[in-house]
């Protein structure tokens, strides 16, 4: 996951090599973590030698409504963003899974922890991603003794530098016990979310998932699911999960974009399930994994080619 200073990235209006891109070292975001940020997969297609951006609409959206939230004024339109994270991928001439980074930061060398009156700058930059977590085998994860930030304390919806702190704290947490991952409840102790990804649950062939408001981003991959979902004509329910419900569910995935879907064999050391990817996850997995490389046309809606376009 290592970022090859050699890639070209977008930086002060500019495409550059990503080793001729600084901030100083007294910028607002760097100095209180006030930058909202992004994370978008290109998937390479090898057969049809094509890259495809998996809903980068909803992503610069998101990144959008996160800056609204941190009173930022981003110059570029949300169009505009979108053909920067093509061209940058054109440019690059990518032919490999890749995960790309948009920022919205506050750029002035000012001191004080605010949100007004501080003038903001959007940066780009890709890196190689193949898997994030081990989507093959099940995951293994523990409830964190960190809970998940609150909305009136650092809105969960916004993903911010300064609000990952929290993920941190939990995923190093949870590594260093043992575990893959780790599991936050939110402030009132019912089910949240993982430290970077979002969690559902199957009971009785009904998938549930917490509301937004247990402190959990909006995730474009749990919106993705919701909707297969719906599609699929399976029982959903977006409601508060409690923490033992965890150990009694039939089934039990993480998702997000850089998780995608990954499936939890055991949770505080207690198997879920039969100890098996369960019947709905693998389904939602297989369609999600056709999905996302471009081999399900009717889903092709959700993907961005980018040798192919003509813009
Ligand atoms: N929750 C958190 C805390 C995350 O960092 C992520 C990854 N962006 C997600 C959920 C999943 O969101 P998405 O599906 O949009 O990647």
């Amino acid at each position: 996951m290592d970022v090859s200073l050699d890639s070209i990235a977008y930086h002060e209006g500019d495409y550059r090599p990503m080793h001729s891109c600084h901030i100083n070292i007294a910028c607002h975001s760097f100095q209180y973590g006030t930058m909202v940020i992004g994370g978008i997969r290109g998937y390479y297609n090898q057969e049809q030698d094509e890259m495809y951006l998996f809903r980068v609409d909803q992503h610069v959206k998101r990144l959008l409504n996160s800056a609204r939230i941190m009173q930022m004024k981003p110059s570029l339109s949300q169009e505009k963003i979108e053909k920067i994270i093509c061209e940058l991928a054109k440019r690059n001439q990518i032919r490999k899974n890749t995960y790309f980074r948009p920022c919205i930061y506050k750029s002035d060398l000012k001191l004080s922890p605010r949100l007004h009156d501080v003038n903001d700058s959007f940066s780009l930059y890709m890196i190689p991603l193949e898997d994030y977590l081990d989507t093959k085998r099940g995951l293994k994860v523990g409830i964190s003794t960190w809970r998940r930030v609150e909305e009136n304390m650092i809105p969960a919806r916004v993903k911010s530098s300064g609000g990952y702190i929290n993920s941190a704290l939990a995923k190093s947490e949870a590594i260093l016990n043992g575990y893959d991952e780790a599991i936050f409840l939110d402030a009132r102790g019912m089910v949240s979310e993982g430290s970077a990804e979002n969690i559902f649950i199957v009971r009785d062939n009904c998938l549930i998932t917490p509301p937004p408001a247990s402190g959990v981003l909006e995730g474009i991959t749990r919106r993705t699911i919701l909707e297969l979902a719906s599609d699929l004509k399976l029982a959903v329910l977006e409601r508060d999960v409690a923490r033992a419900e965890l150990y009694i569910s039939d089934e039990i995935f993480l998702c997000g974009t850089g998780a995608q879907i990954a499936w939890v064999q055991e949770v505080d050391r207690r198997p879920i399930g039969n100890g098996n990817i369960g019947e709905i996850t693998s389904q939602l997995q297989g369609m999600y994994n056709e999905i996302i490389t471009g081999k399900n046309e009717f889903y092709s809606k959700w993907l961005t080619p980018i040798y192919s376009s003509h813009s």
